[in-house]
């Protein structure tokens, strides 16, 4: 009976749990009541229950599907025959050490803010599943990234619930001594102390540093606090933890990369100890840059100029002084190494030039993004035409178990080796779409449909509660209880991304009277779903969400409108299975991929977005919308105003008839062609699994 306890602790430690069904609902059904209490997180859930309701509750049933679960689990761990274990022996030798200023694995380890994080979140167990020997580095932050409340004028407020290291399955690093393991880091004038936390990830690793102990003073500690929190000085202290303190930490464990992968510039730091270490040896700064360079490589995610860190003179002169002493760097190497224009004494320090020199390689996340990139940077590369700039691309994927809904994953079971084949390959994809008629994909919508719906009553219900603004959205009827506004009869659109200003969330009312024409089509309706979370710091992405929550108010949009708090990765699960179309209108080409529309087409789901990103080279005219063709119009205004008739132009005529238009048997068979073509051409091509093994053989293999 032992074994029970210790089988549930075992597998609530290993967060492979968040990709497997069959674990997830046995958590569920342990307290679906307290599962969604504690944010979906297994440690904090059997701190809730006891081993005496545990033992009792473990009856023939519960006991087989435990034992199965953990016997799938301890194979997984131990499986030889994987696909690195062919491909890419050396890997499975030496590490691969990705890292990353945020990782988005599962909602209830909140330490990532959006997409660069839930990137590298699916990028890691990818390559647990690939059977890459893989080492993730990040921060611990303590305080996360914010929760997201919106008051009653709709502004969005920020607050910081603490997450405990005892209710997370983080486990303190130990050194050769048995001691924690420290790993000091000089900052300014000060030596910094960070402690290693480590965090399993199916078979991969993922270390996390935490400035937040006691040696530290308080504003070294603080480090450590909040994703992308503070000013600029907290920005460069955690770059030089993450980047420095992550390279020392991999050399006091004893492990030996064989490439150090820059998931953004933000990590960019790990070269400059690298070259230390080089130089330590004996090397010269030109033999030592060779070979930091051969071991790096490096992904930008920035498209525009503005987006990359930068540091001034000054800061970067007070934050490495004493670093530098025993380096064997001098400060005006450092200072070229990261300057745009390296004999300019005032050029910045820029993370993702630093990063381009010493890399093997670089690349960005869709095609267009490397284009975008290659012209952004040519300037470093003299006399180099802008085709021969060495930026290539691969495209960005998600992590496909992860994504699938319960009952997406048990669907496609029944109808085929489950979403293995459907991602496996396009012909694969059609074969098991073949088995699968009509009827049985429209009850599919109709089911995630659903679930998304009531997910949505009960989740704004709280929302408004808090709010005391129960009038959002909601009408209450004769008996004083309110009414589910969303009908699952209704065409779907969902929008949820960060509010950064460049995706123009509010794009869709640029002329309310044709919006509430459409909406209000009594015979063709439709309903919009909104969620994301603007940075603390961006008034005008705050503003967005604003307008947008009192545009729902109007009355010719209410209960047809929503917007729900706290965009995270758990209400992104709901949305992108529930959604019929998931619209994305971004300011092209400053999306670098985007993955969140990869994200709906297993579940039936069809892309309605602007031609950026991983949107071009997957749209085929069959499985989604694009609006207008990438005309780049200099006035702002104009470009807005172009998209937004084409995105109105585009529901009126193709998306709302499309969806409406009904066989004898109420099903809408040419959307469920489309559907079928989406699945067929994403789910294959979008996910990390092609993603991580061509960063493999591309990039991670010499
Ligand atoms: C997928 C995802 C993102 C990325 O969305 P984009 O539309 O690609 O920017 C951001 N946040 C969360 C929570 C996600 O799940």
């Amino acid at each position: 009976m032992r074994k029970y306890i210790a089988d549930f602790q075992k597998l609530s430690r290993n967060l492979w749990w968040s990709w497997d069904t069959e674990t997830k609902e046995l958590f569920k059904e342990l307290s679906p009541l307290l599962w969604e209490r504690v944010n979906h997180n297994p440690v904090e859930l059997l701190r809730h229950i006891s081993n005496d309701e545990l033992l009792a509750r473990i009856d023939c049933e519960f006991g087989e599907k435990l034992e199965r679960v953990s016997r799938k689990m301890d194979d997984y761990l131990a499986a030889k025959d994987t696909w690195a274990g062919k491909n890419a022996p050396g890997l499975v030798k030496n590490p691969v050490a990705y890292f990353s200023a945020e990782f988005g694995i599962h909602e209830s380890v909140r330490i990532y803010s959006g997409g660069l994080g839930v990137l590298a979140g699916d990028h890691i167990k990818s390559a647990s599943d690939l059977g890459l020997n893989f080492i993730g580095i990040t921060l611990f932050y303590k305080e996360g990234y914010f929760r997201q409340y919106l008051n009653q004028d709709g502004w969005q407020v920020e607050d910081y619930p603490i997450q405990y290291p005892e209710c997370l399955p983080i486990e303190k690093v130990t050194g050769p001594d048995g001691k924690d393991l420290i790993i000091p880091v000089e900052i300014g004038q000060t030596e910094v102390f960070a402690q290693a936390w480590k965090l399993q990830v199916g078979r991969a690793r993922l270390y996390l540093l935490d400035t937040n102990i006691p040696p530290n003073e308080a504003n070294y500690r603080n480090i450590c606090s909040r994703v992308y929190g503070g000013d600029q000085t907290m920005r460069i202290n955690q770059e030089i933890v993450l980047g420095i303190g992550g390279v020392k930490l991999l050399h006091a464990l004893g492990e030996q990369p064989a490439v150090y992968h820059m998931n953004e510039g933000h990590s960019a730091f790990l070269t400059v100890e690298l070259l230390r270490n080089q130089l330590a040896e004996g090397r010269t700064l030109e033999e030592a840059k060779q070979e930091v360079s051969s071991r790096c490589v490096f992904t930008t995610h920035t498209p525009v100029p503005a987006g990359h860190d930068r540091f001034s003179r000054d800061m970067m002169h007070y934050s490495f002084d004493k670093y530098l002493e025993q380096s064997g760097i001098q400060f005006d190497d450092l200072m070229r190494l990261g300057s745009e224009n390296p004999d300019d004494p005032n050029s910045l320090f820029t993370m993702t030039v630093l990063a381009l020199r010493l890399s093997r390689s670089a690349n960005g996340v869709s095609k267009l993004h490397g284009e975008v990139s290659r012209e952004m940077w040519q300037h470093l590369y003299e006399g180099v035409p802008v085709e021969e700039v060495p930026i290539g691309h691969i495209t960005n994927g998600i992590h496909m178990p992860s994504w699938a809904a319960g009952f997406t994953d048990t669907f496609w079971k029944r109808f085929s080796d489950g979403i293995e084949q459907v991602t496996e390959s396009q012909e694969q994809a059609e074969k098991a779409l073949a088995s699968v008629s009509d009827q049985d994909l429209w009850c599919l919508r109709y089911r995630l449909k659903r679930n998304l719906i009531d997910f949505v009553y009960r989740y704004i219900s709280n929302q408004l509660f808090h709010q005391h603004v129960y009038a959002t959205y909601m009408e209450e009827d004769s008996s004083r209880s309110t009414k589910n506004p969303l009908s699952p009869d209704v065409l779907t659109i969902g929008f949820a991304r960060r509010f950064a200003t460049y995706k123009r969330a509010p794009l869709i009312f640029r002329d309310l009277d044709r919006l509430g024409r459409i909406i209000n089509n009594p015979s063709m309706p439709l309903q919009i779903i909104f969620s994301g979370k603007a940075h603390p710091h961006d008034d005008a992405g705050k503003e967005f969400i604003r307008q947008i929550v009192e545009y729902a108010r109007l009355p010719q949009f209410k209960g047809k409108i929503i917007f729900l708090e706290n965009y995270n990765l758990g209400v992104a699960k709901r949305l992108i299975s529930g959604v019929d179309v998931w619209l994305n209108n971004p300011l092209r080409p400053m999306e670098a991929s985007g993955t969140s529309g990869q994200k709906i087409a297993l579940h039936g789901g069809l892309n309605f977005s602007i031609p950026d990103g991983w949107w071009p080279e997957a749209h085929n005219g069959e499985n989604g919308w694009s609006i207008g063709h990438g005309q780049q119009f200099e006035n702002p205004e104009e470009q807005d105003q172009r998209d937004a008739e084409e995105l109105y132009d585009i529901l009126e005529n193709q998306i709302i008839p499309t969806y409406y238009e009904r066989n004898e048997h109420n099903i809408p068979v040419k959307w469920l062609k489309k559907v079928r073509n989406a699945i067929a051409t994403i789910a294959p091509e979008y996910n990390t699994h092609r993603m991580v093994r061509e960063y493999t053989t591309k990039y991670y293999l010499k």
